[in-house]
């Protein structure tokens, strides 16, 4: 499966201090929004350009700007929130839908319970969710944004972890993932390992 880590001495050093325990949530969101943005640039390396001729103050030239596949961002509630304004600063045309997933305590599987979805349909969408851990949040978002006509679909994450990439390769092959980092395991309560404890709550010192 394709997982691209980010590989910049800047989203290591700013992983570092998300990592800290002793990084307060004030930080800790600017830290978030900061690597959010250079996982949203890093992401949408590939997105299609067109020509475009412009007149500089000196002289005419063919230059180039984003082409005509408007983005989706979609993020998974509540963490994914904190990933939403990197792409939406960089990219003014971007829509952003929202899908809410809880775990069914009868089945153990996230279930949605909220959808709000834009046209997915010609469009690249980008899920962003912080921490892809036992990857069944995922797998479901993935699974609602298809039933939504999505087929250009990427998965960008801040840490994950190897049991989630699987789960999302399981059942959705092939899915691109963007991540920050890609840790060790998942402990016995399926908090990722080292990660960097519970992102929501730390985003919202909850
Ligand atoms: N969600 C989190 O916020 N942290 C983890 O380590 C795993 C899932």
């Amino acid at each position: 499966m394709p997982v691209h880590v980010l590989d910049h001495p800047l989203a290591a050093h700013i992983l570092t201090h998300l990592r800290d325990k002793t990084t307060k949530p004030a930080t800790f969101r600017t830290l978030s929004y900061q690597l959010g943005l250079l996982l949203a640039i890093e992401s949408t390396s590939d997105i299609e350009t067109e020509e475009k001729q412009i007149d500089t103050p000196l002289e005419s030239i063919t230059a180039r700007v984003l082409g005509h596949h408007p983005l989706v961002v979609v993020p998974i509630l509540r963490a994914g929130l904190g990933m939403v304004q990197p792409f939406t600063d960089i990219f003014p045309d971007v829509s952003v839908g929202y899908v809410g997933l809880e775990r069914d305590h009868e089945t153990a599987r996230a279930r949605s319970y909220y959808c709000k979805l834009p046209p997915l349909a010609g469009r690249h969408v980008f899920i962003v969710d912080p921490m892809l851990a036992t990857g069944g949040s995922a797998v479901q978002a993935l699974t609602v944004v298809k039933e939504q006509g999505a087929t250009d679909v990427r998965l960008v994450c801040i840490v994950s972890a190897p049991e989630g990439v699987a789960e999302v390769e399981r059942h959705h092959p092939g899915t691109v993932i963007h991540t920050a980092a890609l840790d060790r395991e998942l402990n016995a309560r399926k908090y990722i390992m080292p990660g960097l404890g519970d992102f929501g709550d730390r985003l919202y010192g909850t």
